[in-house]
């Protein structure tokens, strides 16, 4: 009797540890830390182009599991990084300019990030643009203007994530100087509610961060929580970066140590928010330098997966920029030693000194580039955009936006020409976007898929329903 009687207990105690136990394991399921990179803009010529500039495979192009997936957004077969990041970071597809909302406005979709925070996991956001920019709005804001960066940064203040790190510190200060911190005072705020975003985060616990210093210094203590805007706006394209700037190879090391102190892990999202720029730009030199900074970054991911294994790494990208192409014309013979040879970008040449005369134009040329063997054609490319510089009206070149000095646009058309670099647009493409993938879960990444599928397949793994709610109207 009494024999049985043991047993009855231990059988009800192993039941009892059961249904405490088994729940958990559901909730904590699927990989334990995920890290998503997105290079903005990059496609598979955007990784492929520097392995030849460089002369070496990049780390991300060695991770063991290859997809590809259509970006398309539901108005346009071309998408914008606001209807892609809403899929990437939601699984639904919107309209574009939409930040993760549907295209009725009427829904807001949850994203990765949060359900992360939902399952009791530590979140990152790191970029090399303004943090309230489209990618990373995608996964911590909910607003129907991707350009509404002063609302995205007050929705950011209710997230609780752990870290943010990018630029964009006008969106976070107030226009009125007496009401910014000593530190903010040199640079413009956009806020006109006045509000101190920066001193808000810092009551709510964070470590504000404004200088490479300040990042590289920081003593990382258990509960560290940190709020990062380095610059006025973007961060500076890596080949150019100031002394003060942080790259994303070292914000993404320092995040990593925040994040992994959370036993029961971490979402992180990483962007290379300008390899986008350059490529509107069609400025190669600069696309390769931010897809190697970027690189490196996943480099610092896929050595922390080896500290920790249950880390799934995601190299993706939001959209293809440029229609950025490996030979032009009708030669074989690309050049990228030509790419190689410049260590600074031409994108921000075209102001100030250089509208001299064409001897000083070409002197900065070749200064900047150490081209010195300039063909005539090239050297009436640049007095023609002097003359057009003078025209006055004619200042903005025919990339308006991204590249609007006739000496940038002249610049890069003749590195592009000399490397047999092509490109068809200054704005993006339809082209499907190539993902590669490492770590456990990862072998459900290959294949050819959506854009949505990656955010639904990261919930599967980890077992949880990404909700929807019904939208709050925000005003502008
Ligand atoms: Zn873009």
């Amino acid at each position: 009797m009494q024999k049985r009687f043991k047993l009855g207990v231990t059988l009800i105690a192993i039941f009892l540890a059961l249904i405490i136990w088994l729940p958990q394991q559901i909730l904590a399921a699927g990989p334990k830390n995920v890290i998503f990179f997105i290079g903005d803009g990059m496609a598979v010529n955007q990784r492929r182009i520097p392995e030849e500039v460089h002369g070496r495979k990049l780390f991300m192009n060695t991770l063991p599991v290859v997809g590809i997936y259509t970006t398309y957004a539901s108005n346009t077969i071309v998408t914008d990084s606001a209807a892609a990041g809403t899929a990437m970071a939601t699984g639904h597809k919107t309209i574009t300019r939409f930040v993760s909302i549907g295209p009725k406005r009427k829904i807001a979709y949850e994203t990765l990030a949060e359900a992360a925070k939902r399952m009791g996991k530590s979140v990152g956001i790191v970029t090399t643009t303004r943090i309230t920019h489209a990618t990373p709005a995608s996964f911590g804001a909910h607003i129907r203007n991707r350009d509404w960066e002063n609302k995205i940064a007050e929705q950011y203040l209710e997230k609780d994530f752990e870290v943010w790190m990018g630029g964009g510190r006008r969106h976070f200060i107030a226009k009125k100087v007496e009401n910014r911190q000593e530190q903010d005072k040199k640079m413009k705020g956009k806020r006109s509610d006045q509000r101190d975003l920066l001193k808000e985060f810092a009551d709510k616990g964070y470590a504000i961060l404004r200088t490479k210093s300040d990042l590289l210094g920081l003593a990382i203590e258990k509960d560290t929580k940190v709020f990062a805007a380095f610059t006025y706006s973007h961060l500076d394209f890596y080949l150019d970066m100031p002394e003060e700037v942080p790259n994303l190879t070292q914000m993404t090391e320092v995040a990593l140590k925040i994040l992994k102190q959370n036993p029961k892990g971490f979402f992180l999202m990483v962007e290379g928010g300008r390899i986008d720029h350059a490529a509107h730009a069609n400025a190669a030199v600069a696309a390769v330098g931010d897809t190697i900074d970027f690189d490196n970054a996943v480099k610092q991911a896929m050595d922390f997966s080896k500290e920790d294994p249950d880390t799934l790494i995601l190299v993706g990208g939001d959209h293809e920029t440029g229609g950025m192409s490996m030979g032009i014309h009708s030669d074989y013979f690309m050049r990228p030693e030509v790419i190689k040879g410049i260590s600074k970008t031409v994108v921000a040449l075209g102001y100030g000194e250089v509208l001299k005369t064409p001897e000083k134009a070409v002197e900065i040329f070749i200064a900047q580039t150490g081209i010195t063997d300039l063909t005539e054609e090239e050297i009436k490319q640049i007095e023609k955009a002097i003359e057009m510089t003078k025209a006055g009206e004619g200042y903005r070149s025919p990339n308006r936006t991204y590249n609007p000095s006739w000496f940038g646009f002249a610049f890069v058309n003749i590195i592009n020409k000399r490397a047999r670099i092509g490109w068809t647009t200054y704005a993006h493409t339809g082209h499907p976007v190539l993902l590669t993938a490492g770590g456990p879960g990862s072998e459900k990444f290959g294949g050819f898929y959506d854009n949505t599928d990656l955010a639904k397949r990261i919930a599967d793994l980890w077992g949880v329903t990404l909700k929807t709610w019904t939208l709050k109207r925000v005003k502008r």
